[in-house]
């Protein structure tokens, strides 16, 4: 996708991808498929171009620290470094006044009667709700071999939203409007436009979600997602990239956030956060790709392909936008 939008703005693409058919190589100039610590590729790569970025935080810290010393790379490194693994993003948000959930890093058993009801995470690699395990008091915990985890407070929030904020090279900083998210088995299903919480509460996200993207140094775009319980905002996870509750300004916002992703990294003033439609993003999970009828029988409906390979259960197919 942001191949897609920077083709539209006149620039050309290189993809680096560990995996021959991912999405992103059927849409760009030149692919490179190589592994992440090859450095010869990643050398390669940043002859390439003039800048980098990345649509996906697991990629080894190490290889976007190389490929900085060689091209600029935005986020940067050290926003990479921080929302990869949980508890520095959490130490990180705590130490600059934005709440999160109450976490312990080690005496978990101590630490869950204390907290009566929580999740065991795993404190880096986790996604969709991968490497979660939700406990009571007494419960006995998982084989937790010698990954880091990070044990969260059992949060009962009232609702999930999320505000994508992005902030260019020039110090510009615009955010969209929170969407209210809905999780089905830890994954994303759909995002709704306007979120369903007050008007004072999203100006409090939008302010939020700004706050932590100047303290952090973003370079791009961030998506903050946040419980909320009354009018108090918790939040819990950043991704430092085009997600998937964005999704929904690719075709309701005056500018998705993927322009806002190339406008952002290239230094050109950002476009308007602003939605002209009301409406939900619905995702394509595992086989519900296979049943678009409905869908193509709306005319109000969009449509967003990926092309993957496998219709496997969990995996995100496409997504939906469907305006109202
Ligand atoms: P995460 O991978 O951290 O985004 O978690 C996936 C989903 O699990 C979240 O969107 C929530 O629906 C739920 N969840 C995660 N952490 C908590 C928590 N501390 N309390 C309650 N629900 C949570």
């Amino acid at each position: 996708m942001t191949c897609f939008y920077a083709h539209k703005m006149g620039f050309k693409t290189v993809v680096l991808s560990d995996i021959a058919d991912a999405p992103a190589t059927f849409v760009t100039n030149q692919t490179i498929i190589a592994d992440y610590s090859d450095k010869d590729a990643l050398k390669k790569f940043a002859q390439m171009i003039d800048i980098a970025t990345f649509e996906f935080e697991n990629i080894p810290l190490e290889a976007v620290s190389f490929l900085a010393q060689h091209v600029e790379v935005c986020p940067n490194a050290e926003v990479l470094k921080i929302t990869q693994h949980r508890v520095l993003e959490k130490d990180f948000l705590n130490s600059i006044g934005a709440k999160t959930a109450d976490y312990a890093t080690s005496n978990f058993e101590e630490n869950l009667k204390k907290f009566g009801k929580a999740i065991l995470k795993t404190a880096t690699m986790g996604y969709d709700g991968k490497g979660q395990f939700v406990l009571k008091a007494g419960d006995s915990l998982p084989e937790l071999g010698s990954s880091p985890w990070i044990l969260e407070k059992f949060c009962p929030f009232d609702s999930e939203i999320s505000v994508m904020v992005v902030r260019s090279k020039t110090g510009e900083i615009k955010a969209y409007e929170p969407l209210t998210n809905i999780h089905k088995n830890g994954i994303l299903d759909e995002s709704h436009y306007p979120a369903k919480v007050s008007d004072s509460l999203k100006i409090k996200a939008q302010n939020l979600a700004k706050n932590i993207a100047e303290k952090i140094g973003l370079i791009g775009v961030l998506a903050v997602e946040m419980f909320v319980i009354g009018d108090e905002l918790l939040v819990n996870e950043l991704a430092p990239r085009p997600h998937n509750s964005g999704h929904f300004s690719m075709d309701a916002a005056v500018t998705s956030q993927f322009e806002q992703l190339i406008r952002a990294i290239t230094g050109l003033p950002l476009g308007s956060t602003e939605f002209h439609s009301t409406g939900y993003m619905k995702n394509l999970i595992g086989d519900e790709v296979n049943n678009l009828e409905e869908f193509y029988k709306n005319p109000n409906a969009k449509i967003h392909l990926y092309g993957k390979a496998e219709a496997k259960a969990g995996r995100k197919m496409g997504h939906v936008n469907i305006l109202e």
